[in-house]
């Protein structure tokens, strides 16, 4: 199979949105009036992102998800995106299984795919989405890392940590229940963008930003980009992970025994959640209810931006906590 049927047998399907498809030497994209393009692109590369025994199906899906997830968390809607793929091999079933689970994400969102590039080599997946926003009043409605304002609460979407304890636990430095396990790695393996969410929260939200490195650097980007601080009830995250005791994937008979200290880390920097981090106005408390319940995606008040710059965190009984917690740097 050569480079083109590649493309034509697992990529190629016949144009909707774009004004113009796969096969020529750009693709055409028509932004409707009065939007604006939300652009932006992730790599996943072998041994980095992924192990190379990865099942496809579920490679397909992060590769799209980790990017639709960039789109949610500027409140874009997903429209088309780009592949651009390096293959060790033209492996059949392992293509079509990719192809399987990157079309159902990207139907899902109706995210179209109008182009990309393909060529042999250590596999790696670079994918670019575009998405919309609308303009009002030749005012963007896109959310940004620095709209925060002092006053401002603070909320995480979904569920934490249960990414990275997959990986400790694929990784041999942990042990858990296969049903744990099953739980974590679907969160790791197969996360979901909040999408719907980002959108309800486009004219509620203040500022807001993709949860990939682990939620203490990613909030640090909002405080700097905003300049302001933050105090953050660090005990009000835990039951956020879904393998906690008591919380959503946690079944009595197979608990997760780990230290306080642990789960902490697990939640403060675990990394790869895919979760949206956001900031709204205390006065928006009730929007920001009927944006969860609308997009159907939990939202849990973790604590309040303040003038004072920095970032606290405070235990259960409001003492302040030690920072050890390091995000994820590539080059670190
Ligand atoms: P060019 O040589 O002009 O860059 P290519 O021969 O690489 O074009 O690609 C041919 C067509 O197939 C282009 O429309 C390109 O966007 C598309 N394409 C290539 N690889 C992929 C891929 N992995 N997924 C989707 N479209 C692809
Ligand atoms: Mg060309």
């Amino acid at each position: 199979m050569g480079e083109f049927d590649v493309i034509a047998r697992y990529f190629k399907r016949p144009a909707r949105r774009a004004a113009l498809g796969i096969g020529d030497d750009c693709a055409l994209l028509q932004p409707a009036p009065g939007t604006q393009l939300a652009i932006s692109c992730d790599m996943l590369v072998q041994g980095r992102h992924f192990f190379a025994d990865v099942n496809p199906h579920s490679l397909g899906h992060k590769a799209l998800a980790v990017n639709l997830s960039d789109l949610a968390a500027c409140g874009a809607k997903p429209l088309a995106f780009t592949l651009a793929l390096a293959l060790p091999d033209a492996n059949a079933s392992w293509l079509a299984a990719f192809a399987q689970g990157l079309f159902e994400l990207a139907d899902a969102h109706d995210c179209e795919l109008i182009g990309g590039d393909t060529t042999a080599g250590p596999l790696n997946i670079c994918i670019t989405v575009y998405g919309e926003v609308p303009l009002v009043n030749g005012r963007s409605l896109a959310l940004l890392r620095s709209g925060a304002r002092a006053g401002d609460d603070l909320y995480v979407s979904g569920t934490l940590g249960d990414a990275r304890l997959a990986l400790n636990a694929l990784q041999g430095k942990l042990s858990v229940s296969a049903s744990v396990l099953r739980a974590a790695r679907e969160r790791l393996e197969r996360p979901t963008p909040r999408v719907a969410l980002g959108l309800a929260l486009r004219d509620i939200a203040s500022a807001a930003i993709d949860l990939s490195d682990g939620l203490i650097g990613d909030l640090s980007h909002i405080l700097k980009s905003s300049q302001v601080g933050a105090s953050l009830q660090v005990d009000r995250l835990l039951p956020c992970i879904g393998c906690y005791p008591g919380s959503a994937y946690a079944k009595a008979e197979d608990q997760v025994d780990l230290t306080l200290e642990q789960w902490r880390t697990l939640a403060l920097a675990g990394g790869d959640d895919y979760e949206l981090l956001f900031t709204a106005p205390p006065g928006r408390r009730a929007a920001v209810a009927l944006a969860a319940q609308s997009s159907q995606t939990p939202v849990h008040h973790i604590g309040q931006i303040s003038a004072n710059p920095g970032l606290r965190l405070l235990d259960a009984q409001g003492l302040l906590l030690p920072n050890p917690y390091a995000s994820f740097d590539h080059f670190a």
